[in-house]
Order: structure tokens, then sequence, then C-alpha cells
């Protein structure tokens, strides 16, 4: 053999290892949530795995978990036939219906006592996945039940979904949601809010949207899950029960849903469907109900499907707290990129222990499938923890001579702020205005500059920000010593036009414009001004990635704006970089390489960059924390949640702190959490902490493990 060859030879075994591995620890992290491994090391042999495939392309495989990173763009969505139709569920609100779904059963089989399986209904996106001797071909969406999308390369990237199993079989077909977790989808929308981005009305919605992304790329970037329930297609497999399914899915390394029951009769169902209600806060998913399925399988044949779904199985639907109010109007918000989002004023109203006088209506088009118009009375819902959203019109209830909702009409074709021309962006289905000079916009993207998640300016808030961006009136008390005290009126000019004007401000700038400044306040003292121009001052020595997050580029969140500076070391080599340079970076997209190249094209933008650099900001500071941690320190490799008010630091300091050590902080306490850490007044994170038995750090002793 010569050289060459024998060099892919060696090269073709390791990437099998590798390839093995990636998929284990991949199953043990996001399957069974008991990581062996830390991310670091992960990402090592995933990096390992990567370069031995751009070396020798020969070996690029489409079930390698390099692939999960997100391929190249495809041009569409071919369809694909379901071998088995993929059918819906008959489903009720009401325990009586289940009981007399029971009846019917019992009667078609005539017998006795039938046994069920109870499992959730997971609020999701309805996929079906072949496997072809253990290798995942096709991932496709269930379309009208007989025809769905090819979605294979999205699907790959869904870390959860196995791209191998251990099983010989020719064929087999395996059917369920992908969804996207609650904690990730309210980051999801939180993210998209700041960089001013239409926000996703529901998991489902967003989950839904991302599958049907043509960029991989964007979808891996989502952290999408999934939980298997079902089989499709089978040649070499057979399972007696559903119960049978579920533990033969999960043993072939599948998620499935944790909570699920077998059960006689249907008495005990429903018990179980009522355990399953309490204790839906387990499950990262959203549920709408609980599904009961017949457990034999022989005695679906028996039972048989309507044209629409099985006779063997039933949806029992959970309502979510709701409440009927009248829609007083529709205002329209404007934030930093100038996206329009309505928001509904309600006629204040209670609901789930609280009063709530607005909620969100999410973008024009949503508002247009649900026809919501002022004046309407409508249906508002809160489910857990999210914010109040519209769901429906009572459509009897509508008053006379309501208008459908028409966004640009409502605003008179301008901007509420502004007065500006709104536009409708395609992309983004939403309507935007177009003045940069917007007083919204440039209060939006000095909040966001200031923002705890970029530089951080302590006591930056929303009211100073407004007086100094804005002309401000003032009242001013001043003494002359001959005719006493004589107030005068004045309007200040605003200071603030951009985010690098904040480095010029000095504590009198912003003493004349304090809001509930007293009148007679001595200019002379400034406490609090003086305060917030050095918390501007430290802001210069941030990191990189804080800059980058602040600097408000379209599609950039705070997690890419860590990548950006750990990967590009200086804020002159991102703005020099080239999409084919940015392209090679982790997690960067088509899409968001325009963006950010762009941004940087665009002249404004760099005058402003070209002001922070001259007021001394600084460009380059990248701390490679993680790698400096040490690999015996206490926190490292470990997932950590904080809760509560610490006493020596602030949430983000000890963030920091954590991230320096190699701990990863997440948001939300699981399964999968290692530690939490408890300050004063800890709430539903320490009881749920505690609950799955997770060890709790005080502040006291987490003082002590930092030293
Ligand atoms: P529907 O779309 O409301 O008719 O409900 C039927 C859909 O519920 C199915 O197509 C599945 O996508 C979904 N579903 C969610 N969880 C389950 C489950 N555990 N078993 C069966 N179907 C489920
Ligand atoms: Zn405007």
């Amino acid at each position: 053999m010569d050289e060459a060859a024998q060099n892919l030879a060696e090269a073709r075994q390791r990437a099998e290892v590798l390839r093995g591995e990636l998929e284990r620890h991949n199953r043990l992290y996001y399957v069974e949530a008991r990581p062996e491994i830390s991310d670091r090391e992960f990402d090592r042999l995933m990096r390992e795995l990567q370069d031995l495939e751009a070396a020798h392309p020969e070996l690029a495989a489409p079930d390698s978990p390099t692939r999960r990173v997100g391929g190249a763009p495809i041009e569409g969505f071919q369809p694909v036939k379901h071998a088995v139709p993929m059918m819906s569920l008959d489903n009720t609100y009401s325990l009586e219906e289940i009981r007399e779904f029971d009846a019917r059963v019992r009667k078609a089989l005539g017998g006795g006592a039938v046994e069920y399986v109870i499992e959730p209904k997971v609020d999701g996106v309805s996929i079906s996945l072949r496997y072809e001797q253990g290798v995942l071909k096709v991932a496709a969406t269930r379309g009208d039940g007989k025809t769905g999308d090819d979605i294979t390369a999205n699907a790959r990237t869904i870390r959860s979904i196995p791209l191998r199993i251990p099983t010989v079989a020719p064929v087999l077909e395996v059917r369920g949601e992908a969804y996207l977790g609650k904690a990730a989808f309210e980051k999801l929308n939180r993210e998209r809010g700041k960089a001013g981005e239409p926000l996703f009305a529901n998991p489902r919605n967003a989950t839904a949207g991302s599958l049907k992304q043509l960029d991989p790329k964007v979808v891996a970037a989502r952290p999408l899950s999934a939980v298997l329930y079902a089989v499709g297609a089978l040649e070499g497999v057979e399972f007696e029960t559903q119960a049978d399914v579920l533990r033969g899915l999960q043993k072939l390394g599948f998620p499935v849903a944790k909570l699920w029951w077998e059960c006689r009769g249907i008495e005990e169902v429903i018990a179980r469907a009522q355990e399953l209600q309490r204790r839906e806060d387990e499950c990262d998913y959203e549920m709408d109900g609980a599904v009961v399925k017949v457990n034999r399988l022989v005695l679906w044949r028996q039972l048989g499907t309507t044209a629409k779904a099985p006779r063997f199985a039933m949806a029992y639907k959970y309502s979510h707290e709701q409440a009927q109010t009248v829609l007083k109007a529709i205002t329209l918000q404007v934030g930093r990129t100038g996206v329009l989002t309505p928001v509904a004023e309600l006629e204040p109203v209670e609901l789930a222990g609280s009063t709530i006088s607005r909620a969100t209506l999410h973008n024009e088009d949503e508002i247009r499938r649900k026809d919501i118009r002022v004046g309407d009375t409508v249906v508002i819902e809160k489910a857990g923890e999210v914010i109040p959203a519209v769901v429906e019109v009572v459509a009897d209830k509508r008053p006379r001579g309501a208008r459908p909702f028409d966004l640009r009409a409502h605003a008179g074709g301008m901007c509420p702020e502004c007065g500006g021309e709104i536009v409708r962006d395609p992309q983004a289905a939403a309507w935007r205005c177009e003045n940069m000079n917007c007083p919204a916009q440039i209060r939006g993207r000095i909040e966001h500059f200031a923002s705890r998640g970029a530089m951080n300016i302590d006591g930056f808030g929303e009211a100073i920000i407004e007086a100094l961006s804005s002309e401000t009136q003032v009242v001013d008390a001043t003494d002359d010593g001959l005719f006493g005290k004589t107030r005068v009126e004045k309007v200040l000019p605003p200071v603030v036009h951009d985010v690098a004007d904040l480095y010029a401000l000095t504590p009198e700038m912003i003493e004349l414009r304090r809001p509930n400044r007293a009148a007679t306040a001595k200019k002379a003292e400034m406490k609090l001004a003086g305060k917030l121009c050095a918390a501007i001052a430290v802001s210069k020595n941030n990191e990189l990635w804080r800059l980058i997050h602040g600097l408000g580029i379209p599609n950039v969140g705070e997690g890419l704006a860590r990548t950006l500076a750990l990967e590009l070391g200086s804020l002159d080599a991102l703005m020099a970089a080239d999409a084919e340079v940015l392209a090679k970076v982790r997690d960067v997209g088509e899409i968001v390489a325009q963006s950010i190249v762009e941004f940087f094209d665009n002249k404004r933008n760099l005058a402003v960059i070209e002001k922070l650099r001259i007021a001394g900001v600084r460009f380059n500071r990248v701390e490679r924390v993680a790698a400096g941690a040490s690999r015996d320190g206490f926190f490292f490799g470990k997932r950590v949640v904080i809760t509560g008010t610490l006493q020596k630091f602030t949430r983000e300091q000890a963030q920091e702190e954590l991230r320096k050590r190699g701990a990863a902080v997440a948001e939300t306490v699981g399964k999968t959490t290692h530690l939490l850490i408890a300050g004063a007044e800890a709430g539903s994170k320490l009881e749920k902490a505690q609950k799955l038995r997770i060890p709790v750090l005080d502040e006291a002793e987490f003082l002590r493990r930092l030293e």
C-alpha cells in the first residue's frame, strides 16, 4: 500500500471511532442526561472529526455527527410519501368522553377491561424518521398525512435524534414530535426581540418554522429536541404492545417520554391523566394533553381507523387558564431595528392570580389569522410562566363596525414614534420604521448596548436613556442672592444620538436631565450622575464579545457574539472578515454571515465604531476563560444554575466567575443540572433542585468553592 492509501485507511478507521464515540456521548448528553465528558472534550473530538473529513473529503458520510451542525442550504423540500399514513387523533376535553371511548372499545372487542397506555400529547411538530439497516435515511413531516416534506438535512441537526441505531432491521420508521424546549423557546424569543425580529407565537410555531428553514445551519443553531412514541413501516422488527414500542425505542437510543403508564381499565387511565397534568412541568416540552392508546397492537387492527383517526386511541386535552376581556386598543411598539410590534391594550382582568392589562399579539399575520379587531372581546391565555397572549376572538360579541386589523392603516402609514415612513419587510413578515434617526430606535439601540448581556452599564435604565436621547424639559431653580429663588424652565437638546455618545457624557450633562431630579438639587453633588459616568468609563475595558453583542448586528445574539470574539479576536478582524471567512466560524450560516458583512458595510455603523475607538473602548479583549480553567477545579465541566439574590455578586459577575472556571451556566433547573447556587429568597428553582436531588450551594459555600 502506498503512503497516501495507508493514510486514508488510518483516517477512515479513526473517523469511524470518532463517529461512534461522538454519537455515544451525544446520546448520553441529549437523551440520557448523564454526560461522561465535558462539553470541551466533546468539542475537541468533533473538531478532530471535522478536520479529518476536511482533509479526506472521501470520508464524508451523511450519517456523520459533523452533519449535525448543518450542511449546505437546500433549494426546497421534496415530497415524501408515507408508507403508513400519519393520522390525526380524536380528542376531547372531557373525561366523560374518555369513558365513552372506553365503552366503544370494549364493545367492539366484546370483552372486559382493556389494557391501555397513557402518555403525554407532545405539542410539537410530527415527524417520521426512516432508518434502513440502522442508518437514518429520511426524515419527513406529516404533511397531509399521506405525503410530507423531506426535512432530512434539518432533522440531522437535532441532537437527540440518533443518526445510527443498533439494529440491522431493513426498515424501521419511527414517529414522534420535534419540539423546542420551553426554556429554549423563551430564550429564542428574547433574542429575537432584542434583535428586532418578530416573535414566535409559541414553541410549536417556532419548531415548525425552524424545520422549514432552507438553511440547515440556522436550524442547527436552534436547540430542537424530539420525543418518539410510535412506529410506521417495519421490516425485520416487531412489537406486541405500545409499551413495547416505547421501551424498544428507548433501548435503541431514542428519546421517549419520561412519564407514561400501562393501565388496566379506564379509571386508572383517568387517574394517570390527572397525574400527568399535575406533573406537566417536569417535562421540557409543552403538553397539550394526554393520549390514551389500547396497549395490544393486534387489537389496533381489530379496531381499525376512521378516515382521519384511529379508533384505538384518543387524546384528552388539557385546558389552560383563560379569561375574557375587551381589547380596547392595539398599540405599536417600535424596537431598536424599527420593527413595529403590536401590543393588546386590555380592559384589566384577573387571570391566574394577577391583573392583566396588556398581552402580546405577536405580529400582524397572527392578528389577521385570528381576525382580532379593536373592540372585540377576546380570550387571553396564560399557560405556565409565559407572557399572556390573545388566543382568539369571541365572535358573537363583536361590536358592529369593528374593522379588520391592518397594521399600515392602523399606524396611519407612519411610525408612531417619529412619523417616518414604514415599510413591510418581506423576509421578517413585519413592518419596519425606516428612519435610522427614529428616537425609539435610538433608545432601543442604546438600551441594548447598555444591557446586562451586552456592555452591562450599571444603572443605565430606560428613563435616563430617554432623557438623554430626546429633548428634555427641565426646571431649574437659581438663587442669585438678590431676588431670591427663580424657577427657570428650559428645553435641553438631546446629547446622545448613538451608542458612542455615551462616552462623551459628563456628570453635569446627566444630572441636568436626570428624571425625578428636584429643581433645587445641587449640581455640585451629582452623586448618581457621577456613578453613571464611572460605570460608562468602566465599560470601555469590557470583553470584546460584549461590544460585538452591544453593536446590535442583526442575527448576532450573545452566544454568537462570544463565538465571534473567541474565533476572530478583535473587532477589526471581524470588520475585515468577508463572508467566506465568517462561514468558517461555528454557528455562522449564510444569512448570518451576510448580515454581519452588511452591518460593517454601513457608513453610519462604521462612523459609530470609529467614535468608540477614539473614545478608548477596547476592541480586542478576549479572555479565553474556559481554556485557562483548571480541569481539576470544582466547577469545571458542570452545568450550574443560579437563583435568588447574591450579596457579593451581581448575577452577571457570578456567571462570569463560573464560566472562567469552565462551568456552563444554564437558566433552568433540569435533570442535567449538576449544581444550583441559591442566594437569598430563592424560589421555585430551589424547590425543583431539591426535588431532583441536585446539590445546592448557598452564597457562603459558593464563595468558598470559588477560592
Ligand atoms: P391532532 O393534530 O390534534 O389531531 O393530534 C394528533 C397529533 O398529535 C398526532 O399527529 C401527533 O403528531 C401528535 N401527538 C403528540 N403526542 C402524541 C402521542 N403521544 N401519541 C400520538 N400522537 C401524538
Ligand atoms: Zn420611527
